[in-house]
């Protein structure tokens, strides 16, 4: 190349950057972030098999379910790796992409050493904050003879428990807090725990009125539209639409209803108008959920047509929902990302009918009898309370007080208390006396009755030392690992196997057994190729992906996986 040509070429890029320098504007800030979406919204179910939207798929209209499997990318075989399949921990682990052992969330309520010996703490509850604009009739009158002047209020919440930020959080750094990061849901914990510590706000419901309230961890009052959204006569038509018109107990009774569903729905829609989301230019977030399944399906069971009722009908609720964030943002500036915080179990007796050993154990009972072998061992003719009351399984927690004051350590009490689990839940085979040999009980004729069965005992002094078997058994157990300052022993009863509810409920979710773990994972949006994806995942991939696809750091605690397979490859440079 001839010098002269050089200097042309050279004078031609400088031009070139010059005019560029002109029509670029020159206060945009150098930053990684360039907010893909307009808005990303987490739809999660409460209590929502993976099998279901297979079952019920012949059933879907419009663009509700569809959306996601149709025209998005939809996992079909989505399991939690942990082993305490609660509503708490698996919204904390859908926002933070974690497990309990880096989120810190293990159950919805827990004992917790450091706060309280005489109640069980909520995994949300927080008595330094308190819930604002509740209606009078929920607030509790004072003490009495306290002044009349005592504030009346009812104990906050926020998301003290959360160790790990969530895809919310991390967006907000990202953009030094100009995304915008929102939680709804019927439940606090659901609000909360999904969206992460630097959220603008979470909303839930007061119980019995089914106002929408929140906690002055995140503001004073409720928003402008909010107020409105409570002061519309949209809460009486709900119940009017659940036929409880003027009920007091709305959590209960409008809440196992589908007009459940329609009422959160209209709130996420009134928030995202109202707090004008998606229009800040930064990807901001909401994640909506939907409660009315989990508080339906523990009375009536996945095999019920209740349930059937409530997935057609949100079906159809989801079908008008994207209709509107498509009027109002363009579905083409929105990702949608669906899940679950967890399965179910079919109802006992229903699988007992068919031969599956789904018996039940009354933990009162179970209870009873470990607080008077303990006390018979330990401290004969009293009456210690060895175990804390209680239990949220798979966890059962030991009052270490009681232990310490007769010098058993961590150890050997977590120890004697599997020992005593194994012997109590499994029926001893009755020893046969050397010199008599007894004839065989005749075969039966018909199959047996369920027998409560032990899958195993694992003490917090194990898994806090990694003494777990060395097998995918193993790793739900780890994951499932937290720390407040109690002892506690995980106690895995046989597949199909739990608690007696005696009656008042059908059935119920806690254990490391795949139809509590399976869930729905799908998205819809600009960067997923559409089709159905059969290899296994977990809800953790969640947060890891969209993070990535968002260009931002992952939750601090993300064990998940980028599922790469469901995303359109970059274009390669130069081609269209
Ligand atoms: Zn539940």
């Amino acid at each position: 190349m001839k010098p002269r040509t050089r200097l042309s070429i050279a004078l031609l890029v400088s031009f070139v950057v010059l005019v560029l320098g002109f029509l670029l504007p020159a206060s945009v800030p150098a930053q990684a972030y360039a907010g893909r979406p307009k808005l990303i919204v987490i739809v999660v179910i409460d209590q929502f098999r993976g099998d279901y939207l297979n079952r019920d798929r012949a059933e879907f209209k419009g663009r509700g379910f569809n959306l996601f499997m149709n025209e998005g990318a939809w996992f079909t075989d989505c399991y939690y790796d942990y082993a305490n399949t609660k509503t708490a921990p698996g919204h904390a682990t859908i926002g933070t992409g974690a497990y309990t052992d880096g989120h810190g969330i293990e159950a919805n309520d827990f004992w917790d050493a450091s706060r309280s010996w005489d109640h069980k703490v909520s995994s949300v509850e927080d008595e330094r904050y308190r819930l604002v604009d509740l209606p009078p009739a929920s607030i509790p009158a004072n003490q009495p003879g306290a002044p009349d002047t005592a504030l009346k209020y009812v104990i906050g919440a926020s998301p003290r428990n959360l160790r790990a930020t969530t895809l919310g959080d991390e967006l907000r750094l990202a953009t030094d807090g100009r995304s915008r990061v929102y939680g709804i849901s019927l439940k606090d914990r659901a609000a909360i725990l999904p969206a992460g510590q630097s959220a603008n706000g979470a909303f839930w419901i007061d119980n019995s009125s089914g106002q929408f309230t929140t906690s002055t961890y995140y503001m004073e009052q409720l928003p402008e539209w909010a107020r409105a959204f409570n002061a519309s006569g949209r809460v009486a038509e709900a119940a009017r639409e659940a036929m409880v018109e003027g009920t007091t107990q709305f959590y209960e009774l409008v809440g196992r209803t589908p007009a459940a569903n329609r009422y959160e729905l209209d709130f996420a829609k009134a928030l995202i108008a109202g707090e004008k989301l998606g229009q800040n230019g930064v990807t901001d977030l909401v994640v909506v959920s939907l409660s009315a399944n989990d508080i339906q399906g523990h009375q009536f069971g996945p095999n019920s047509d209740s349930e059937e009722q409530m997935i057609l009908s949100l079906d159809r609720d989801l079908d008008d929902f994207d209709s509107w964030l498509d009027r109002s943002v363009g579905l083409q500036n929105v990702w949608l990302a669906l899940s679950a915080d967890h399965g179910i179990a079919p109802i006992p007796a229903d699988a007992a009918k068919l031969g599956i050993d789904s018996a039940v154990v009354d933990m009162d009972k179970l209870y009873a009898r470990l607080n008077a072998e303990l006390n018979a061992l330990y401290s004969p003719g009293m009456q210690t309370q060895y175990i804390l009351p209680g239990p949220d399984l798979p966890y059962i927690a030991l009052d270490r007080r009681s232990f310490e004051r007769v010098k058993i350590d961590e150890k050997a009490a977590e120890d004697e208390v599997s020992k005593l689990l194994d012997e109590a839940i499994v029926s001893p085979v009755p020893q046969k006396s050397p010199d008599t040999i007894q004839p065989l009980p005749p075969p039966a004729q018909h199959r047996l009755p369920p027998t409560p069965q032990l899958a195993g005992v694992y003490t917090r002094f194990d898994l806090a030392h990694g003494q777990l078997p060395p097998s995918e058994w193993g790793k739900l157990l780890a994951h499932s690992y937290a720390d407040h300052g109690n002892w506690y022993v995980m106690l895995v009863l046989g597949a199909y196997q739990m608690e007696d509810l005696h009656g008042s409920i059908g059935t119920t979710h806690f254990s490391p057994w795949s139809y509590d773990r399976h869930v729905p994972l799908a998205f819809y949006g600009a960067p997923f190729i559409p089709g159905e994806y059969h290899g296994r995942v977990a809800p953790v991939d969640m947060a890891a992906t969209l993070a990535s696809l968002a260009g931002v750091n992952q939750p601090s605690a993300a064990v998940g996986r980028v599922l790469t397979e469901a995303i359109k490859p970059i274009r390669p440079i130069g081609t269209q």
